[in-house]
């Protein structure tokens, strides 16, 4: 008895959620709208002028704690349209699985060049698939939406004055008032002598 009444039971949750609407989603197919913190992939971004923004510098590959940043310098040269002379990239990968979404690489960077998406990549077949190279990271600065999280800002948000209360500035003492000179007391002119009159 003890068997039917648990297999009722058991049976009576399932018909209950027959009906009820899914909570699940076909990914990647439909995708539900993400958090504004969610951070899923990278992009390389070029700078103001239209340039590439890398400078190869290295800061990068030389943070990642997952080791899976790989900066080939292509060397510097003269900027074609800033006339000053920079470092360019040969080539750039990194390997999206070791990846522990740490940001370390983003915040070092001294051009603002890397900068996490908001969307994943597609799924793949094969562990390639998930190596993103130069072209598909320069790629994803126009098919994916890049957070607001730049080197520049971040450096920003972790400022030690940042959220301190501002200094209080003391208002200026005010000048005194002159004093008052007390009035001179005025001397009133004497009257003019009368003249006496001439003898006619
Ligand atoms: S976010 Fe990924 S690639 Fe960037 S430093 Fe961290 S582990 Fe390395
Ligand atoms: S992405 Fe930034 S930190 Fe990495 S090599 Fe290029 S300029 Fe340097």
């Amino acid at each position: 008895m003890e068997h039917f009444t648990a297999t009722v039971r058991a049976l009576s949750v399932t018909l209950r959620h027959l009906f009820r609407r899914p909570t699940t989603v076909h990914y990647p197919m439909e995708q539900r709208e993400r958090a504004d913190r969610m951070r899923a992939s990278f992009a390389l971004v070029h700078d103001e002028h239209g340039e590439e923004a890398c400078i190869a510098c290295f800061a990068c590959e030389r943070i990642c704690p997952s080791e899976i940043i790989t900066v080939t310098a292509g060397g510097k040269r003269e900027s074609p349209v800033t006339g000053k002379k920079r470092g360019y990239l040969e080539d750039f990968t990194l390997d999206m699985q070791a990846c522990i979404i740490c940001e370390l690489c983003v915040q070092v960077c001294p051009t603002d060049a890397i900068l996490m998406t908001r969307e994943t990549e597609e799924p793949g077949y094969a562990r390639e698939d998930l190596l993103l190279t130069m072209e598909k990271l320069y790629a994803n600065e126009e098919k994916k939406t890049t957070t607001w999280a730049t080197a520049t800002k971040l450096m920003e948000t972790q400022d030690p004055k940042r959220g301190q209360p501002k200094p209080v500035k003391k208002p200026k003492p005010k000048p005194k008032p002159a004093e008052e000179k007390p009035a001179e007391p005025k001397v009133e002119a004497a009257p003019a002598p009368e003249k006496p009159e001439e003898p006619a």
